[in-house]
């Protein structure tokens, strides 16, 4: 996404560029799309080319707000439960290790 643009422009551009063609895909084929691209992510952390982990990283992202974008899911507002971890309320996060 361009410097500067929010998570919800982003979301709205993935949209614009994409949502005709992932809503007459449905929400459960674009589900596997995205564990898809989450294994060739597990390949890419493996292989360890920096190029090839920044890549993959935008597919995972882009196909997360796809299918939050299919099912309702406002992706900004989804984000600011993570502010502050959402348990504890603390930055840096205060749980037991192990807990979250
Ligand atoms: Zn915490």
């Amino acid at each position: 996404m361009p410097p500067g643009m929010t998570l919800r422009e982003f979301q709205r551009q993935i949209d614009a560029t994409y949502g005709a063609r992932d809503r007459a895909r449905g929400v459960d084929g674009t589900f596997r799309r995205l564990v898809e691209e989450v294994g060739e992510l597990a390949r890419a952390l493996r292989d360890g080319d920096p190029r090839t982990l920044e890549e993959e990283t935008s597919d995972v992202l882009a196909w997360t707000v796809t299918v939050a974008s299919l099912c309702g899911v406002d992706v900004e507002r989804a984000a600011m439960r993570y502010a502050n971890c959402p348990k504890c309320g603390a930055t840096p996060c205060a749980c037991p290790h192990g807990s979250s």
